[in-house]
């Protein structure tokens, strides 16, 4: 199966699912046929059949029903690469996929409405990076782009974390950013009798608990980069000392030729240091019989990735979530088209849909429902509904 039909499925149904329900989005596959048929005469009933289907499969996932009928425990909001820019559209670097620069504040705003309105308010919303493009800094707009698009999330209700990636560092320093609104680590949980699980100030991340025994952890995945770093610095050399071992290329953003692609310069990676007080985290979590969400904004697990968009030492990251039992899912944004792919460990790994490449007609952003057993991920627009089962002897009992 390709990543392109996988990225519809979500994980293996445990249970058939309601009559009325699908997981699967509307196709605009199906939406040609429909129109096929409803000009050919003498196949009026067949054209109402797919009607009929097409309108069970416009009632997306319904939370509620899925679960048994009994109330999520919580919810939050994730939202992926927003990527605004005050320009006319344009393209991606393999020109394949338009970019909506200035729509994606409109579906920002959309996005906040919707979460506003919810019966039950999400806890917090989950910004995975990119929140403003990089052309923002060629017309010197940068701070004056990022004011907007942190205005509109100020009619959001409940409190944004913000995780930083490529583009917020082709705009910003990384001291400017410690600095800005985009630091939202003044959110933290901190564990007093475990000060292992406090995280250094040499990298950005940091954990939270939105409710008793759910922990979520903010990771840096450009902890290790050369990009927003002072060149002079000693951390600028040993990160350029290790993409250009695996990055022999001119043109380091290429990954023409390489063996592990993920190693350009619009990625980069996680320190030793991160690592270790990520293994910290989660020893604890695994103690306490928590349920984790990690948030990146670079994937980390290829099944679920185009292999060009992964963070540098991915497999590092996976060994160390692989060796707990508390991570249910890892969610991430930076590749647009999305994907999703649960391990072989029953980690599920979500890339999200990129706002910046979401046609005005369409939305990407999604709220994760919270049960004892699972997490479902309700998609708008062209984010699919997803089921994330726990690992089986790890359900909670509440
Ligand atoms: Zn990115």
């Amino acid at each position: 199966m390709s990543l392109g039909d996988r990225a519809y499925f979500g994980a293996a149904l445990p249970f058939p699912l309601p009559p009325g329900e699908t997981l699967f989005p509307l196709d605009s596959v199906v939406m040609r046929f429909i129109h096929g048929l409803s000009r050919s005469p003498g196949l009026c009933g067949c054209k109402r059949f797919f009607e009929a289907c097409l309108e069970v499969m416009a009632e997306k996932l319904d939370p509620n029903s899925l679960a048994d009928g009994s109330e999520p425990l919580f919810s939050f909001g994730i939202i992926a690469d927003i990527q605004y820019a005050d320009l006319e559209d344009g393209f991606n670097y393999q020109r394949s996929r338009r970019r909506y620069y200035r729509h994606s504040l409109v579906h920002l705003q959309g996005a906040i409405e919707d979460w506003n309105k919810e019966n039950s308010l999400p806890c917090c919303v989950l910004q995975l990076g990119d929140i403003i493009d990089g052309y923002n800094a060629q017309y010197k707009v940068s701070e004056k782009s990022l004011e907007l698009v942190m205005n509109t999330f100020q009619m959001l209700k409940v409190p944004v974390h913000h995780t930083w990636g490529n583009h917020e560092f082709y705009n910003f320093s990384r001291d400017f950013l410690v600095n800005s609104k985009l630091n939202s680590k003044f959110l933290e949980d901190r564990i007093v009798q475990h000060p292992e699980t406090t995280p250094s100030e040499n990298y950005y991340a940091y954990h939270f608990v939105p409710f008793p025994k759910f922990r979520f952890v903010l990771l840096d995945a450009y902890d290790l980069s050369v990009l927003g770093i002072d060149q002079s610095s000693p951390k600028y050399e040993q990160c350029m000392k290790m993409l250009r071992e695996h990055n022999p290329n001119v043109e380091l953003n290429s990954p023409q030729g390489l063996s592990e692609p993920q190693y350009v310069q619009f990625n980069g990676g996680f320190s030793q240091e991160q690592l270790n007080w990520l293994n910290e985290v989660l020893t604890f979590s695994d103690l306490n019989q928590e349920k984790v969400v990690i948030v990146s904004h670079l994937p980390i697990y290829p099944e679920a990735s185009d292999s060009v968009c992964l963070a540098w030492n991915y497999k590092d990251a996976l060994s160390v979530i692989w060796s707990h039992n508390c991570v249910v899912c890892f969610l991430a944004g930076h590749t647009h088209d999305g994907g999703y792919s649960e391990d072989h460990f029953g980690v599920h790994h979500v890339n999200l849909e990129g706002v910046i490449e979401t046609a005005p007609d369409s939305q990407a952003f999604g709220t994760v429902h919270v049960y004892p057993d699972k997490m479902l991920l309700k998609g708008r627009g062209r984010v699919p509904d997803r089921i994330m089962n726990y690992k089986r002897e790890e359900v909670l009992c509440f």
